[in-house]
């Protein structure tokens, strides 16, 4: 079932508002951080400093990417492709996209390549094991 005009311009608003706020909150940790490397003393402790830092971009980093998600999903709006699974076609559900506006799989490959990326931890993971038990070997 297609999404109506109603419903896209729903979910278009919400997605503005969404990117409005992102990026409000991306100029104010930009602000923050200014103020906070200048006023960085002797007195604060570096390892702290450093792990707040630290802590800051990868919120950070997580807020740039979700804006270009929002970003790429208004462009996806104007080209009249918004809402289609990337991997199947099928229209992802309005109650969906309302919920996650920049969903671009349908619930059903989301649980597909979910369950994929799983599995490719534990192999991942018994990849290692398996060097580790080589490194031993050869020492
Ligand atoms: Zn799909």
């Amino acid at each position: 079932m297609k999404l109506t005009k109603k419903q896209l311009a729903q979910i278009k608003d919400k997605i503005q508002a969404e990117r409005e706020r992102v990026l409000t909150k991306l100029g104010i940790d930009e602000e923050m951080f200014t103020i906070k490397s200048e006023e960085r003393s002797d007195e604060v402790d570096q390892a702290t400093a450093d792990y707040q830092r630290s802590q800051m971009l990868r919120f950070r980093n997580r807020d740039v990417f979700y804006s270009k998600k929002l970003k790429q999903a208004l462009e996806k709006m104007n080209e009249g492709e918004y809402g289609c699974c990337e991997e199947c076609d099928e229209t992802i559900s309005f109650k969906r996209l309302w919920a996650r506006p920049t969903a671009d799989l349908c619930i059903s490959c989301k649980d597909e390549a979910e369950k994929e990326e799983s599995s490719n931890i534990v192999g991942r993971q018994s990849k290692s094991l398996g060097k580790q038990v080589d490194m031993v070997k050869t020492v």
